[in-house]
C-alpha cells in the first residue's frame, strides 16, 4: 500500500495526533485551519473531501501543480539514471548553460544545490572567498533561509519570535525602502552611511522585490544606488532571485532586469524546480576561481534527475508563455484591486507586478495603522471561498498574491469578486460593532 492510500484510511484527527506525537511543533499549519490535501493540479488544490482550492499563495509550483510535462520528464530520468555530479552526463551541462543564457553574459558559471538556504550560503561563501572580507549588508524584515549563518543573517527570524533579537556583529542591516509608510527618508543615503561605517563588507544580499519584508517593490533606481555604494567599498552584490525569478514579475526572466542592474551572484530556488527540490547559483568565472581551492561537492545537487525536471520547468515557462501571462494576470489584478481599494476604505496600497502583489490593509489612510485583525479575517473570508492567500510583513497586514503562473483570467475575476465581497463584509461588521 504507498503512503497517499494509507494515509486515505486515516482520519484528519487521526493525522493530527501523529503529527503531534512525531513532528515538532516548530514546523506550523497554514491557513489556520488543517486542510487535508490529497491531490494537485495545475492552479488547483483537491482536499481529501473533494474540495477544489484555487491556490494562490505557492509560488513554487510556478508551471502548476504536478504540471504534466515535468512529471514526466523527472519518471524518465529516474528510470535511466540518477547519479551526482562527479560523472559526466549531458543533463547537466545542458541546464547549466540554458539558465545562463537567460542571464546576463558575464554571469555564466552555475552551481546546483538543494535548497534556497543553502544556495544563499554558498553565495555568501562566495562573496567572502572573493572579498576576503566577512561582513554581510542585508535589508530590514529581510528571510534569506534556515541555516545558522542565514538565520543570524535574517532579520525576519533573528528579530522575530525565537530570535536573538540584535544582529551579529558581521551583519549590518539596511531599512526596507518602504515608500508606501515613509516617502521622505533617504533610503540610499541611510543605506550608503551603514556601508561605509561596516566596511570592509564582503556583500549586500537582497531581493529584487522584497518578499517576507511586505511584498515591496524597489524603488526606481534603488538597486543601482545600493549596488554602486556596495561596490565602492569592495563588496559583492548579491540578488536573492528565489521568490522573484523565473519571471514571475512578468517583464523579464530576473526581477533585477527591470532595474538595470547586473549583480555579481544570482541566487535562484523555489519555482527552479517546480517543487522538486533543487537550488542554484550563477556568478562570473573570476568569482568562482576564487573559490576553486576547496573542491565543492553536494550529493543531490545537479544530480541527472534535478537537472531533467529544471529543463522541462523552463521549457514550460517558455512553451506556454508564461512571462507573458504573469504580467497580464498582474495586469487584470492590479486594475481590478485599484477598483476594489477605491470602494474599501480598507485597502491602504496596491502594489508590485506580475504575479507577485501585495495588499495592505490599514485602519486610518493617514496614520497608516495596520489592520492586521481584518487581514487575517479577509484571509479566512476567502479560505471560505475555497481561496488561498496569505498573509505577511512586519505588521501582518499585507495579503500576498504569488499563484502558479498558469492562473487564468476567470480565476483572476473569481479572486476579485470574492475580496470585494469579503470586504464589504468586514465593513458592515465593524460599523454595526461601532454603532
Ligand atoms: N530566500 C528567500 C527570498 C526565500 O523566500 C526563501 C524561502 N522562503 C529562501 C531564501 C530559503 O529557501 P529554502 O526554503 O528553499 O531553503
Amino acid at each position: 500500500m504507498g503512503i497517499s492510500e494509507r494515509e486515505l484510511e486515516l482520519s484528519l484527527d487521526e493525522i493530527l495526533k501523529k503529527r503531534e506525537m512525531h513532528i515538532s511543533k516548530s514546523l506550523s499549519i497554514g491557513h489556520g485551519k488543517p486542510l487535508h490535501i490529497t491531490k494537485g493540479k495545475m492552479q488547483y488544490l483537491y482536499s481529501k473531501s473533494g474540495e477544489k482550492y484555487l491556490d494562490l499563495v505557492n509560488n513554487v509550483c510556478h508551471v502548476g501543480h504536478c504540471n504534466p510535462h515535468v512529471v514526466s520528464a523527472g519518471q524518465k530520468q529516474m528510470a535511466q539514471l540518477n547519479t551526482n555530479t562527479r560523472y559526466i552526463y549531458d543533463g547537466l551541462t545542458e541546464y547549466i548553460e540554458r539558465i545562463a543564457n537567460t542571464l546576463p553574459g558575464q554571469l555564466n558559471v552555475g552551481f546546483l544545490v538543494n535548497s534556497g538556504s543553502e544556495a544563499n550560503e554558498l553565495a555568501i561563501r562566495l562573496a567572502r572567498a572573493y572579498t576576503k572580507n566577512h561582513d554581510i549588508v542585508v535589508v530590514e524584515g529581510a528571510y534569506h533561509g534556515h541555516t545558522g549563518m542565514l538565520i543570524d543573517l535574517s532579520p525576519y527570524k533573528f528579530r522575530g519570535p525565537g530570535g536573538k533579537g540584535n544582529p551579529e556583529d558581521w551583519v549590518h542591516v539596511v531599512p526596507v525602502p518602504d515608500t508606501y509608510r515613509d516617502n521622505s527618508r533617504d533610503y540610499i543615503g541611510e543605506l550608503q552611511d551603514i556601508v561605509e561605517k561596516a566596511e570592509p563588507v564582503a556583500g549586500f544580499i537582497v531581493e529584487s522585490m522584497l518578499s517576507c519584508a511586505g511584498q515591496i517593490p524597489l524603488p526606481e533606481g534603488y538597486l543601482a544606488k545600493s549596488f554602486e555604494c556596495v561596490r565602492k567599498v569592495g563588496g559583492l552584490c548579491i540578488a536573492d532571485e528565489v521568490q522573484v525569478g523565473f519571471g514571475r514579475v512578468g517583464d523579464n526572466m530576473w526581477a533585477f532586469e527591470g532595474h538595470g542592474v547586473i549583480p555579481d551572484i544570482v541566487v535562484m530556488g523555489k519555482p527552479i524546480g517546480n517543487g522538486h527540490p533543487m537550488a542554484a547559483v550563477f556568478t562570473t568565472k573570476e568569482i568562482a576561481s576564487a573559490f576553486e581551492e576547496m573542491e565543492f561537492f553536494s550529493t543531490f545537487g545537479g544530480n541527472p534527475v534535478s537537472c531533467a525536471i529544471g529543463m522541462a520547468v523552463l521549457d514550460v515557462i517558455e512553451n506556454e508563455k508564461l512571462i507573458e501571462n504573469s504580467r497580464a494576470m498582474g495586469e487584470l489584478f492590479i486594475d481590478g484591486l485599484t477598483k476594489l481599494k477605491q470602494q474599501h476604505k480598507l485597502i491602504g496600497d496596491i502594489r508590485g507586478k506580475g504575479l507577485f502583489l501585495g495588499i495592505e490593509l490599514v485602519k486610518d489612510h493617514s496614520t497608516l495603522e495596520p489592520a492586521s485583525k481584518e487581514a487575517k479575517s479577509l484571509v479566512e473570508g476567502m479560505l471560505s471561498r475555497n481561496i488561498l492567500l496569505s498573509i505577511d510583513g512586519p505588521r501582518k497586514n499585507v495579503i500576498k498574491i504569488k499563484p502558479p503562473l498558469v492562473i487564468s483570467e476567470k480565476d483572476v475575476e473569481k479572486t476579485l469578486i470574492s475580496l470585494g465581497e469579503i470586504l464589504s463584509g468586514i465593513e458592515e461588521e465593524k460599523s454595526t460593532n461601532n454603532s
